[in-house]
């Protein structure tokens, strides 16, 4: 949700569409860094009443943990500092990061590269409380992070693993190869999940579909239902017990008026009424 205007703003247009949980940028994400925050931002957005239940943050595109080029690196992790700080002015929980690209040094430099980046920001914010949700990506390019074995290895080697969560991402992990689209896989790629990071470092769903093919490792987002993955992810997600308490946020194409968040957020409680039918019904769910 754009921030547009002040973050209280965020909250607004959030509320104004019945959102119980919203995702923003703590700054214009398309620049490296910003105006600090006024006291009146700040004092708006704390003030605003009846606000969504969840606002959790995703930091600026620009910002490479991994980044080869110095200079880039040195801006990534100076970025990185600066947003977790508003991210800790606005009281969010998390901020949702991918986590970087090797720019041609391999899997191996470039994971040691984002330990070692994101370990700078948390060290240099000793009093900062805002984690960072690891997000699963497509793999595009030289990006890391397209696999649980990437984000694990991440958060094994930090010092500061307290600090890290992670983020799923359907569209990104249908591109990256986990074939979500039927209820057997959709169910393995969870147990693959809990096996090598665990499902208490589930900080997040982004439900998105996918203009891409499985496996295309092209980072592409569709209207829920109208790409290539279908509905079964999200009827699991959304119906599932074990995801009630996860929030779910859309990342799908939109315009100012929010008409298609509207829909597809339609698209998605109608699936969540299911389950609620299922249960009034008292039927017992299938246990897989
Ligand atoms: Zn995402």
């Amino acid at each position: 949700m754009s921030i547009s205007g002040g973050p209280f703003k965020a909250l607004e247009r959030g509320r104004s569409i019945g959102c119980a949980a919203i995702q923003i940028f703590v700054k214009n994400n398309m620049q490296w860094f910003a105006k600090p925050f006024s006291d009146a931002d700040l004092i708006a957005y704390h003030g605003y009443p009846d606000r969504p239940r969840m606002v959790f943050g995703h930091t600026s595109y620009l910002i490479n943990p991994g980044a080869r080029n110095p200079e880039f690196l040195e801006k990534s992790i100076r970025a990185l500092g600066d947003e977790l700080t508003r991210a800790d002015q606005l009281g969010l929980p998390f901020l949702v990061l991918h986590p970087g690209a090797h720019m041609g040094d391999g899997e191996e430099a470039g994971l040691m590269r984002i330990v070692s980046s994101l370990d700078s920001s948390f060290a240099s914010l000793a009093d900062g409380r805002c984690r960072i949700a690891l997000e699963i990506t497509a793999g595009q390019g030289s990006c890391l992070g397209h696999t649980f074995e990437h984000l694990a290895k991440i958060i094994e080697r930090s010092k500061f693993p307290e600090r890290l969560t992670t983020c799923l991402d359907t569209a990104h992990l249908f591109a990256a190869g986990f074939d979500i689209s039927t209820p057997k896989g959709f169910w393995e790629t969870m147990r693959n999940f809990d096996r090598i990071i665990g499902r208490d470092r589930l900080a997040a769903w982004h439900l998105n579909d996918s203009k891409t093919a499985l496996g295309s490792h092209v980072d592409r987002h569709e209207h829920i239902g109208k790409g290539k993955i279908g509905l079964v992810p999200f009827s699991e997600i959304m119906r599932s017990e074990e995801f009630a308490a996860i929030p779910k946020v859309l990342e799908t194409p939109k315009s100012d008026d929010l008409k298609e968040d509207v829909e597809n957020l339609r698209v998605l409680r109608g699936l969540l009424e299911r389950r609620q039918e299922t249960k009034k019904a008292g039927v017992q769910e299938v246990r897989r």
